[in-house]
């Protein structure tokens, strides 16, 4: 099973993402985590990462395909991803898709976990991550708005896009994912 998870910031995408993983047997691949390991690393690269991930701007695309590219071909390899937070942009989207060509692989769905704006707001105010401010958690619902969503319409579009009510308790939430998924058990 080849999953990826969108949502607004506070939307849930780890939440399933752990949870999905565990259904499926597949690599939980969090490209927030990901780069936040980059940071706790305190590389070149990682002291840039901060500096976006502090602002609530994205990173640039191409770091994130350079972190993310070989983790998804090695899960790919293994039997299956469930991409959580990347691709975030069309850009990102499109070198996922080419990786996706040269593996021969084909993604099964676009999950996407959609909550209301304020929801959104108080989950992230309660989580208190260090980018976790008002200010800051304004800003990135805005890049989600903005960079992300064409997104939907980029899986709408290739037949793949699952939308979920992600306002409900995560159990129901996990329940109504894998009943809509597509069953893949008769597949390599
Ligand atoms: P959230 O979904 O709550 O924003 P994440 O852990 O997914 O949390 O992302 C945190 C931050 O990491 C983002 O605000 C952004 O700076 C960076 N980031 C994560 N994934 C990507 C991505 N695919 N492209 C660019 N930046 C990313």
């Amino acid at each position: 099973m080849r999953l990826l998870l969108i949502a607004a910031p506070g939307g849930g995408k780890g939440t399933q993402g752990e949870r999905l993983a565990v259904h499926y047997d597949i690599q939980h691949i969090s490209s927030g985590d990901l780069l936040r390991a980059e940071v706790e690393a305190d590389t070149t690269v990682g002291r840039e990462i901060a500096a976006y991930q502090q602002s609530g701007d994205l990173v640039p695309d191409q770091i994130v395909i350079d972190a993310l590219i070989p983790v998804v071909v090695a899960a790919a390899a293994r039997g299956g991803y469930i991409l959580d937070g990347f691709p975030r942009t069309i850009q990102q989207a499109t070198a996922a898709a080419e990786i996706g060509v040269r593996l021969d692989v084909v993604l099964d769905a676009a999950v996407y976990l959609h909550v209301p704006e304020p929801v959104l707001v108080q989950r992230l105010l309660a989580r208190a991550r260090p980018d976790d401010t008002i200010d800051v958690i304004r800003h990135r619902l805005q890049v989600f708005a903005e960079t992300t969503g064409p997104l939907l319409a980029y899986y709408q579009n290739r037949g793949i896009l699952l939308e979920v009510d992600a306002d409900k308790p995560p159990d129901s939430i996990t329940v109504e994912i894998e009943a809509r998924l597509p069953d893949t058990s008769n597949r390599s």
